[in-house]
């Protein structure tokens, strides 16, 4: 058995296996494999997100379920161009959502605006909404892109001072979108 920093060892016993590790590693090791996302998409990108989830890509495999409460999902997917109208629904799904929360920017629209970004109506990226944790270029992504991007945001969870973070000991991200201020900038 190997030292493997924070991450935790995973044995195969004659009884059974056992995992070793600091309860941050373990925790972020149940925690990586079973991130719920909230089932909700905006245009054209939520049609590869559905796929994501249907029985080709099966996204469920690597513990990727969908909800469709925002109480109980871990991700927001922003899956389609977000228009101005949307901004404020997509704004009250983020805090409904408990924290630890992430966002996947999902698409050209969701990262920037994508080719409708001149248009009067749209948000030029979801990140001026809500903090994003990971963006995935395309229009629109395939479900195999999805997956790319849900993997490193696992990558993510796993390298996580959790209990620091559920502490209240580290500082939230930075609000992309404080009162008063409009998203349009
Ligand atoms: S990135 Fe392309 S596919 Fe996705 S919502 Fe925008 S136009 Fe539609």
């Amino acid at each position: 058995m190997s030292a493997a920093g924070d991450r935790p060892i995973i044995e195969a016993g004659p009884e059974g296996g056992f995992a070793l590790g600091p309860l941050d590693g373990l925790l972020n090791l149940a925690r990586k494999h079973s991130l719920w996302y909230l089932l909700f998409g905006t245009a054209c990108c939520a049609i590869e997100l559905m796929q994501t989830g249907g029985p080709r890509a099966d996204a469920d495999r690597f513990g990727f379920l969908f909800r469709p409460t925002p109480r109980q999902a871990d991700v927001l997917i922003l899956a389609g161009t977000i228009t101005y109208r949307m901004a404020s629904r997509i704004r009250r799904l983020h805090e409904q959502m408990a924290e630890p929360r992430y966002v996947i920017a999902m698409g050209s629209c969701a990262n920037t605006g994508g080719l409708f970004q001149g248009s009067y109506s749209v948000v030029k990226g979801g990140d001026l909404i809500v903090p994003v944790d990971v963006y995935i270029p395309g229009c629109p992504p395939r479900p195999e892109a999805l997956l790319e991007g849900l993997m490193l945001l696992q990558q993510k969870v796993e390298r996580e001072p959790y209990l620091r973070k559920i502490r209240g000991e580290l500082p939230l991200p930075a609000d992309p979108w404080p009162a008063g201020k409009e998203c349009k900038e």
